[in-house]
């Protein structure tokens, strides 16, 4: 009988579905007892955010068949050297869409009617001293969706039973939708006071909400990023922030995680969430079933269930 396939697991804890189904199929490898493992037998990675699979990882596991991501955006997965190489990337798309949505539109209304700051008020007993000051609001706004994926569609209902205005930017208009695409974004961001990220991180999409893009939003401008922290120019949205160039921000990605810059804990006008879009039991562990059924499907000969983009399949 051949043995058991090897699978490299990256981060420190996939979820515990992960790991109560690989054990008994595969030899569970973790990165940090790589040295002491034989690489040639290493055909699988199992991996997480935080962890880097790029192409000198790939290059010491000669045997590596396919890499399979928890989470739906796989930035840190060098696809293009997987690909290049022959290994299959999977990840986890469709599964989180409507939970990252809800959150969302929670932060989107906590940020704009400054709702952690009202209860840190009620818990400093300063009600007592007088009403919580009035802030802006959700009425009559435009929101520009910066990327109308999977996601970007499920906030996009949410946000038309909120009945607010809304259009799109993405490279491609998506055909059959009811909203405007913009194809440039610092277009978009002079026409809206609202703009809420949800675009893959990577090369492509890096610092695409700069300082310019900020300022044509304006002072009643409200940013919502819940795609990834390199997507927008952080020191430049920290400068706008203090300088009142827009007048709020909710943030639930940053450029250097669990690194959050500290200037930001003195801001009363951006919300700060630790990435916790996906962060429920429910979908987390459906994330996790994902991981676990693509790498099962392809040790069973049946291929991958969700590859992404980059990775050519069927095979050509
Ligand atoms: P999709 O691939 O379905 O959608 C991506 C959207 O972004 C498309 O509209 C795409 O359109 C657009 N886009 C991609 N590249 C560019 C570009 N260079 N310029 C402009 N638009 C671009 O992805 P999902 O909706 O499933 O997920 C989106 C991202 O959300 C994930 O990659 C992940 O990083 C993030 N995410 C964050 C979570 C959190 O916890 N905060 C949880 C889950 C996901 P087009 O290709 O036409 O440009």
């Amino acid at each position: 009988a051949s043995p058991r396939p090897s699978v490299l697991v990256t981060g420190p804890v996939l979820e515990a579905v992960v790991e109560r189904q690989l054990g008994p199929r595969f030899a569970v490898v973790a990165l940090a007892d790589l040295a002491r493992t034989d690489p040639r037998a290493v055909r699988a990675i199992a991996t997480r955010g935080a962890a880097r699979v790029d192409a000198a990882l790939m290059d010491r596991l000669p045997a590596l068949e396919v890499i399979a991501n928890f989470g739906v955006g796989y930035d840190t997965v060098d696809a293009a050297a997987a690909a290049a190489r022959g290994v299959v990337v999977t990840h986890t798309p469709d599964v989180l869409d409507d939970e990252v949505a809800d959150l969302t539109l929670g932060l989107l209304l906590a940020t704009v009617r400054r709702l952690p700051e009202a209860d840190r008020f009620v818990r400093a007993g300063r009600w007592r001293a007088g009403a919580f000051p009035l802030t802006a609001t959700l009425r009559g706004r435009t929101v520009g969706m910066v990327g109308m994926g999977r996601i970007g569609r499920a906030i996009a209902r949410r946000l038309d039973a909120f009945g607010v205005g809304l259009v799109y930017h993405s490279r491609r208009k998506v055909a059959d939708l009811g909203y405007d695409h913009v194809p440039d974004l610092l277009a978009m961001a002079r026409a809206v006071d609202t703009l809420v990220v949800i675009v893959p991180g990577g090369p492509a999409t890096r610092h695409m909400v700069n300082a310019e893009v900020l300022a044509a939003l304006g002072p009643d401008g409200v940013l919502v990023n819940v795609a990834r922290g390199s997507v927008v120019d952080e020191p430049a949205l920290l400068a706008a922030l203090q300088a009142g160039t827009i007048l709020a921000a909710g943030l639930d990605v940053f450029e250097d995680e669990p690194r959050v810059p500290e200037a930001f804990f003195s801001l009363d006008n951006v919300v700060l969430l630790p990435h916790v879009g996906s962060a429920t039991t429910r979908t987390r562990t459906a994330m996790g079933q994902l991981v676990v059924d693509n790498l099962f499907s392809w040790f069973d000969g049946k291929g991958p269930l969700t590859p992404v983009p980059e990775t050519p399949w069927p095979r050509r």
